[in-house]
């Protein structure tokens, strides 16, 4: 695919440089008068300013939100699939712009970019097909006479926040369930990566508009987490906030929506781990610890983030893993021959430099890496992907430091290499390399990985949406995306019916004058 100016992604997705931050179909507005810059983390380009949306904009939003909200959750599932299935298609259409925009707007490569919209296309298809399988169990009564089962209903205005690295697919995921399961959605985007959040309310309007379906089913607000961010998370009217970011981010967002007794889904941050045996591929181990810690320029929560090495391969594994790094192509991430672009911004590469003199006094030697470049492009953002030799008890690898820093520890039993796989406060994505049956089956079982995603000869990071996504401890507990994770977007409801005509009482309970 040729490089994609920003005129032509702009022009493809209905993007304009003086963006205004709120929409629930119709016209961008906003009132706040408090402007969002908007720069490329490659060269420091203004992108657009955004106006923020502001108190009264989010008022009006959700109340639109709420009003659209009684009229779709009345339409059939099946036929609230096929919106889906039209916004999918949608999709496909605009994958070009919409990935370029990814990668033009976060910085992560091209491939990876569309990766990201055919990810929102997956789920989309995967939703259509639920929407006719939104099903509960018939159960069986102790009463004569009586049937039961359970149903499940529309939840109400869904709140999605997302975090800057999937700026597009996060929202999807969510969207493409709340949809089906007759939710309306609120989307509060990452402030990084605002466009994007635009570009998608931009093609859905399209798909709602001709469908002749009301205003608000999918609506936005961009702004600050902590001025609309914390209305959104305070609001009574939003039974379910799904949020997607740092730990903590979902501490707060946790404690202000239990309060109300809300619902959450909390998919937050990773400190992801590869255990490579003695008994592995060692070529595949290879291959997928480099993309798991040097894909995404570090930036996924899936990100490889430790590697577990067994000590007899441990020196010829590090050999090959820095001849690899020594290899990686920094640039434009909008360039096809780049292997690796840019952090988000500044502070992230403050964050990177931060942690490489924390490992530095805690015992860790620098084994490839711990450079800041000078910028090519402008953009003080460009990085060398870092390899630490560490000890896993250092308090800096007890964080998850979002930047493409890897820290490598040596194990001798595999008994020892799950203690410090699991031995961090998260607990997101985890992975073996062991062509031993009972290894790799010990790792899946209750002795193994603690994490909401453990795969077996696969790196850590990149899943399918076939599968629940999300993970335990610190990463919040969540699941969204696949298998039964759309039961989190609706109410459950439990029914008893008496078609006998005699009344009896549960657990034989006698009560009659
Ligand atoms: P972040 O926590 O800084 O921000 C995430 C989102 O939360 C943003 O939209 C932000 O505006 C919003 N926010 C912040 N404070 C808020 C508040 N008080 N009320 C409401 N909203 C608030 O995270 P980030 O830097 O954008 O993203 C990186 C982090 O996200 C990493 O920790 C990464 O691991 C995590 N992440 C997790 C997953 C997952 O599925 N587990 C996926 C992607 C990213």
């Amino acid at each position: 695919m040729a490089k994609m100016s920003k005129k032509k992604i702009f022009k493809a997705l209905g993007l304009v440089t003086k963006q205004k931050g709120a929409n629930y179909g119709g016209e961008w507005f906003a009132t706040s008068k408090q402007l969002l810059e908007v720069r490329s983390p490659t060269s420091g380009q203004l992108l657009a300013t955004v106006e923020q949306a502001g108190a009264r904009d989010y008022t009006r939003v959700m109340q639109q939100s709420q009003k659209a909200f009684v009229a779709w959750r009345a339409r059939p599932a099946p036929k609230r699939g096929e919106i889906v299935r039209q916004v999918g298609e949608a999709l496909r259409e605009k994958k070009d712009a919409l990935g370029a925009l990814v990668s033009l707007e976060m910085g992560k490569i091209l491939t990876e970019g569309l990766g990201e919209v055919q990810e929102m296309i997956d789920i989309c298809d995967f939703a259509v097909g639920q929407s006719r399988f939104l099903s509960g169990p018939t159960l069986q009564s102790e009463r004569p006479d009586h049937r039961m089962m359970e149903q499940w209903h529309p939840l109400g205005t869904v709140g999605v926040i997302s975090a800057f690295n999937f700026p597009v697919a996060v929202w999807a995921w969510n969207t493409a369930l709340a949809w089906i399961c007759g939710d309306t959605a609120l989307w509060k985007p990452s402030s990084k990566a605002p466009l994007c959040g635009v570009a998608c309310q931009n093609i859905v309007n399209e798909v709602f508009k001709r469908n002749k379906l009301p205003m608000g089913i999918s609506a936005v607000v961009i702004g600050r987490g902590s001025t609309i961010g914390e209305k959104l998370i305070g609001d009574k009217r939003i039974p379910l906030v799904s949020a997607t970011g740092s730990t903590r981010m979902g501490k707060r967002i946790g404690e202000v929506v239990g309060a109300r007794l809300g619902r959450t889904i909390l998919e937050l941050g990773g400190n992801n781990a590869l255990i490579i045996s003695d008994k592995a591929d060692l070529t595949g181990a290879l291959a997928s610890s480099f993309f798991g810690a040097v894909g995404t320029a570090g930036q996924r929560c899936t990100s490889t983030r430790r590697l577990i090495i067994h000590e007899k391969v441990y020196d010829t594994f590090i050999k090959k893993l820095i001849a690899n790094y020594k290899k990686v192509r920094i640039g434009d991430p909008l360039d096809p021959q780049t292997l690796m672009g840019p952090l988000i911004d500044e502070g992230a590469v403050k964050e990177y430099e931060n942690a490489i003199t924390a490992a530095k006094a805690q015992g860790g030697k620098v084994l490839y890496g711990a450079k800041v470049l000078t910028p090519p492009f402008g953009r003080r953002t460009f990085v060398l992907p870092t390899i630490i030799a560490i000890e896993n008890s250092a308090e800096i690898v007890q964080h998850e430091t979002f930047a493409p820093i890897l820290y490598v520890m040596k194990y001798r039993q595999i008994e020892e290499a799950f203690r410090l796989h699991n031995d961090v406060p998260q607990g997101l994505s985890s992975g073996i390399y062991s062509d031993s049956v009972a290894e790799a089956e010990a790792f899946l079982s209750y002795l193994g990985s603690d994490c909401g995603i453990a795969n077996v000869n696969i790196g850590t990071s990149g899943a399918e949406i076939g599968g629940a996504f999300g993970g335990e401890k610190e990463t919040g507990g969540g699941r969204e995306s696949g298998s039964d994770s759309w039961k989190a977007y609706m109410r459950r409801q439990t029914n008893t019916i008496n078609w006998g005509g005699q009344v009896h009482l549960a657990q034989g309970v006698e009560f009659q004058s």
